[in-house]
This record gives structure tokens, C-alpha cells and sequence, in this order.
């Protein structure tokens, strides 16, 4: 930031935006969320719900990729409370791994606990959202119900928590919520129809088949920090949402 923006951001003694955090803690915070490595053939469970698009850029241009501060933040902050929160249950962060044709599926439950009311066993994803607003109306969403459903799904397929037959989302920001998800052991023929065409998008280096995403916030910044030239290839591509 010039010392001119800066002046002016700051004429009356308030810095507001993550573009004011302390560099050290900036850096720290975009470091921690370099650890993961992309393998051949082994695709997340996160990776595959959202965009494809996005997905092949992260794998094919990984550093025409700047992540936005603000969303590196929000990541840590849930990963952070995982680690931290998950471990006071029993069953927690248990990463499964489905196989089909050669393409492997991964991917690492929060936490298994009750209802407490009817004591059934429930199977828990964690997030930490800027808010609950749309939670409080709509539930857990398309996306956040399809990657809880992936890791029930995943276990049984693994032949393990099958007294399990529910699943929840808790959402914490501002206030609590938590979204019930039904049971989708369909959810893996889903998925791997989406491994397939990605793998099929990565082996031949064109990713001009693959479709936007399903919904249309995912194209926004910080969301989506795809370069202009490929959101040029963006807006031809089948279903783009804007
Ligand atoms: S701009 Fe939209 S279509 Fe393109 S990669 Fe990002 S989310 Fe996907």
C-alpha cells in the first residue's frame, strides 16, 4: 500500500481490511496453507465439490494463483479449531481414501457425536463462516451437505462407522448453527463422475470441457482468485453462472 492510500485509510484512526494485517502475520498465515500437496490420481473431497475449473487451475497453474489474505485467514481459523476441537471426541479426524478406475478419492472427517436428544450417533463437519446468516434460512447448502455426505459415505465404503446414519454441519461466526444433512451413500457416483472428467481435463490439458460452478458466488473475489486470462477461458466455458 502507498504511504498516500495509507494516509488516507487511516485520516481518522481506524484501519479497516485485512490488507492492514501485520506482514509477519500475513506471511505466516498464506505459508500454513502451503502444505498441501496435489498428487496424480488423488483428488480431495473439497477440491472436487467446488468449481472444476478452479480445481485444474490449482493443478495445472499453481502460481498464477494469489491467494486473498482475507480467505487464508478463514481457512486457518477452521482448520485451527478442527485440530483443536475434534480432538475432544472419540472418532475424529479420520481420513478416508474410495479408489475407482484408477482414481483415488481422499478426504478426513471432523468428528463423530450424538444427538443428544434421541442418543443416535451423528456423523459432525465443523465450519466457521463470516456468518450464519444464510445458514439460519437455508440450512447447510448444496456444497457443505455434499462434503459431509462424502465422508459418511466414504466410511461405509471403508466398511466402517456403519451404526452411523446421520449427518450434521455446525456453524459458528456470530451465533450457532447446526444444519442436518440426510444420509447419501449415492453421493461417491457424484463425485467420481467429476474425478473422471477433471482427470480427463488435466490428461489432455484442456479444460475447455469442464463447467463453471453450480453456484455462482464461488466466480467472486476472494472466492475464486483465478487470473484475468483465465477467466477469460472462464466465461466460454459450459454453465458459467455470471
Ligand atoms: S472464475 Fe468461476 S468458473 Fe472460473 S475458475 Fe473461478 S470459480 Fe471457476
Amino acid at each position: 500500500m502507498s504511504q498516500e492510500n495509507w494516509a488516507k485509510d487511516t485520516a481518522d484512526g481506524i484501519h479497516v481490511g485485512f490488507e492492514h494485517m501485520p506482514t509477519p502475520i500475513k506471511e505466516h498465515l498464506l505459508k500454513s496453507l502451503q502444505n498441501r500437496i496435489n498428487i496424480k490420481n488423488v483428488y480431495h473431497v473439497t477440491e472436487i465439490l467446488y468449481c472444476p475449473r478452479k480445481a485444474y487451475l490449482a493443478r495445472m497453474h499453481p502460481n498464477d494463483i494469489k491467494m486473498h489474505v482475507s480467505s487464508s485467514w478463514h481457512i486457518y481459523r477452521g482448520s485451527t479449531f478442527d485440530a483443536l476441537w475434534s480432538s475432544l471426541f472419540d472418532v475424529n479426524q479420520k481420513t478416508y481414501k474410495v479408489e475407482r478406475e484408477g482414481k483415488t478419492l481422499t478426504g478426513t472427517l471432523d468428528f463423530v457425536w450424538l444427538d443428544e436428544e434421541k442418543y443416535e450417533k451423528v456423523l459432525y463437519d465443523l465450519k466457521m463462516p463470516k456468518n450464519v446468516y444464510y445458514r439460519k434460512k437455508e440450512g447447510a447448502g448444496k456444497i457443505y451437505s455434499e462434503q459431509v455426505q462424502c465422508y459418511l459415505a466414504m466410511a461405509h465404503e471403508n466398511e466402517e462407522l456403519l451404526d452411523v446414519h446421520r449427518c450434521r454441519v455446525m456453524f459458528l461466526a456470530d451465533d450457532l448453527v447446526i444444519a442436518e444433512v440426510p444420509m447419501n451413500d449415492k453421493i461417491l457416483d457424484y463425485v467420481f463422475d467429476r474425478i473422471f472428467e477433471l482427470s480427463d481435463a488435466l490428461e489432455t490439458k484442456d479444460s475447455s470441457k469442464l463447467e463453471g460452478p453450480t453456484m455462482a458466488w464461488e466466480c467472486k473475489v476472494p472466492y475464486c482468485m483465478a487470473p484475468a486470462w483465465y477467466r477469460e477461458e472462464c466465461a466460454k466455458c459450459p454453465k458459467y453462472p455470471l
